[in-house]
């Protein structure tokens, strides 16, 4: 059964097309391997925009395009605390030694710099201990950036991942069939394959708490607000003006995947 995190609040279902069971994730899972998968080619991004669409909340309970969301990270801020990471992994179930957001910490030198995430951050950071002499070390948080150019939902070949109209990637639990090619295809290493849950799973940015006007796990804890989740279709969002004032950076952003997740006073040092 997927965790929580992936249920959406209330959905429309879609009787002219059966919900998929294990026996069918089976089929499609022996189906790509007897194909080394072929049936890529088969899903396109319109599988993908299918699925968002049935999958789209109840308009009564939520209006999925009066929203479209953005996540902003100000590196200053942070102070390795791991409230988020903790938060995070209770709101969403997220198993032992896996994480859908974590904290790294550069400690950089003259000629090195050196990135660390014990437990993804999760119990905090102890004294740094590096060979050499460092000038200066920060906490980076990271997560799934939500991108608007999607690799990760590009490769699914069963239309598992998608993105919705209010611009969150999401993974459908009942449909992934864990096959892990979106799991490869994200730069940023935002996914992994749940071993509870035998399929892809990554930060949903809350979605079961957003669509209900509630912030995400992560931000609602953070002590110092390095966190900030905005809502970019209102004027006065504080994420919004950022972004228009063009004061922010995204990660790797050279790989034209157009991340959501936007970061304020980021290191050149950070990749
Ligand atoms: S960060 Fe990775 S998992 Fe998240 S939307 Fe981008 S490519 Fe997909
Ligand atoms: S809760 Fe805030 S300050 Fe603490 S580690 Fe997370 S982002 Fe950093």
């Amino acid at each position: 059964m997927a965790p929580k995190s992936n249920a959406l609040p209330v959905l429309q279902s879609d009787p002219a097309r059966p919900s998929p069971g294990v026996g069918r994730r089976r089929f499609l899972a022996d189906a790509l391997r007897l194909s080394g998968g072929a049936l890529v080619l088969l899903a396109g991004g319109s599988a993908a925009e299918a699925l968002a669409a049935v999958q789209a909340p109840h308009p009564e309970a939520y209006r999925w395009d009066e929203h479209l969301y953005a996540y902003l990270i100000d590196t200053t801020k942070c102070i390795g605390c791991g409230s988020c990471v903790r938060a995070c992994a209770a709101e969403n179930q997220v198993p032992d030694g896996f994480y859908r957001t974590w904290i790294e910490r550069y400690v950089v030198g003259m000629e090195q710099t050196h990135v660390e995430s014990p437990n993804g951050g999760k119990d905090g950071f102890g004294p740094i201990q590096v060979g050499f002499t460092a000038t200066k070390s920060f906490f980076v948080p990271k997560m799934c950036n939500h991108c608007r150019a999607t690799p990760c939902v590009q490769v699914c070949p069963v239309g598992a991942s998608y993105r919705t109209k209010d611009g969150v990637v999401m993974v459908d639990g009942e449909r992934c069939i864990g096959c892990a090619y979106c799991v490869q295809a994200c730069p940023f290493g935002s996914r992994f394959i749940s071993p509870v849950t035998h399929t892809a799973e990554k930060c949903t940015w809350c979605y079961h708490r957003v669509t209900k006007g509630l912030r995400p796990a992560c931000v609602e804890v953070c002590p110092t607000g390095a966190r900030q989740f905005g809502d970019l279709k209102r004027e006065d969002d504080p994420v919004r003006r950022a972004i228009a004032q063009d004061r922010v950076e995204v990660l790797q952003g050279h790989l034209l995947t157009e991340p959501q997740c936007y970061y304020l006073h980021l290191d050149k040092e950070v990749r």
